[in-house]
């Protein structure tokens, strides 16, 4: 199912400000509290209210989502981190919930795991990060792209669902732990009790095991492979640009790791880019630089644009065709193309250039 526009879903205007947003969340995040209301799809309504919020109160990622949609969000934010920095706790104080309704608290409901610790005994890992370098020409970066990338990476196995036991049976809790993954061995000493706590050696740490394993993955859970990944390279992006592509990284048991492509922008032949501004050159005659002309110039976006050289020139003077640079990753605008303009000397003249010039010079004189 597609994704409602958070502004829809927390129902205030795209200029709404943040005291309405905080407002309208708090109002329905009282409607929808799974704790509060009973019907099934409380807690499915409830998490997207709350992540509407989490998106719409940060000032960063509300204004990637004004600009990019759900595609700014979701390529630069994992759905942990989505959530990462709202405040929800400060929402619910003193509203009659009798637990501290922490931004702990509300992670673990939702995703089942604690984000920023693991209190006890060794969980599923989430799978590793990954890093892809692309390599892309100016223009593209000028453009924009979208592109197909061939990623290998672990996925989860499909046969047992990445469970990593045959279809058919589970994993069991782990009899020699008691699901816990650590064993605690106490000795008696002249000095007191001492607790010794050691990895479980049956289910490593897992607190689970696997009876018969799955044939596909061999009871890994995971298997090597890979996948065409699509890209959308934003206009703007700058040599050594990260895009993160959340949850396309290694698959692991706690949910897969985030896919980051370094964006890598080759040199260009004719154009120069310092920040936001093209720089380039272009040759003109002396007479040219003297009487003032026209020139061409090529722009990225596909037109031509006349430049007017003023009588006078000299090499080089810098000319200035604003709003021809490259265009602002996050839609500010864009930046300006400059011209350097260089005066050529002929090396080789016609014989009646050569007279023409003669002649010049002699008029120079009599300035
Ligand atoms: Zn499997
Ligand atoms: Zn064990």
């Amino acid at each position: 199912m597609a994704k409602r526009d958070y502004y829809e879903v927390i129902g205030v205007q795209k200029n709404a400000s943040k005291s309405e947003i905080k407002k309208a969340y708090r109002k329905l995040a009282l409607k929808y509290h799974p704790d509060k209301n009973p019907a099934k799809d409380a807690e499915e309504k409830f998490k997207e209210i709350s992540e509407a919020y989490a998106v719409l109160y940060d000032d960063e990622k509300r204004r990637l989502f004004d600009q990019y949609g759900h595609a700014g969000i979701d390529q630069r934010y994992s759905y942990e981190d989505i959530f990462r920095g709202a405040d929800f706790s400060e929402i619910f104080r003193g509203r009659g919930f009798d637990f501290n309704f922490g931004f702990d608290d509300i992670f673990e409901r939702f995703f089942g795991h604690r984000m920023s610790f693991d209190r006890g005994y060794p969980r599923k890992r989430r799978g590793a990060d990954l890093r892809y370098d692309v390599e892309i020409n100016l223009e593209d970066a000028y453009r924009g792209l979208e592109t197909t990338i061939r990623v290998p990476r672990s996925e989860t196995c499909d046969n047992c669902n990445g469970s990593g036991a045959k279809p058919g049976t589970s994993p069991k809790n782990c009899p020699q732990c008691n699901g816990t993954g650590q064993m605690r061995i106490s000795r008696r000493t002249a000095f007191g009790m001492f607790t010794q706590v050691t990895t479980c050696g049956k289910c490593h740490g897992q607190g689970t095991f696997i009876e018969e394993r799955c044939p596909e993955c061999n009871g890994k859970g995971i298997l090597q492979k890979t996948r065409g990944i699509e890209l959308k390279i934003p206009r703007g992006v700058d040599d050594g640009s990260q895009l993160r592509l959340a949850g396309e990284g290694e698959a692991g048991g706690g949910g897969s790791g985030d896919l980051y492509v370094v964006i890598h922008v080759k040199k260009h032949s004719e154009f120069n880019r310092r920040g936001h501004d093209l720089h380039m050159v272009k040759n003109i005659t002396f007479p040219e630089a003297a009487i003032g002309t026209k020139i061409d110039v090529d722009t990225f976006n596909g037109k031509v644009e006349k430049l007017r050289i003023p009588e006078g020139t000299q090499n080089g003077d810098i000319l200035k065709i604003r709003g021809k640079g490259m265009p602002d990753l996050y839609g500010r605008g864009q930046g300006d193309l400059y011209i350097e303009i260089n005066v050529i000397t002929p090396k080789k003249l016609t014989r009646r250039a050569k007279k023409l010039l003669e002649e010049l010079n002699d008029e120079f004189k009599n300035l």
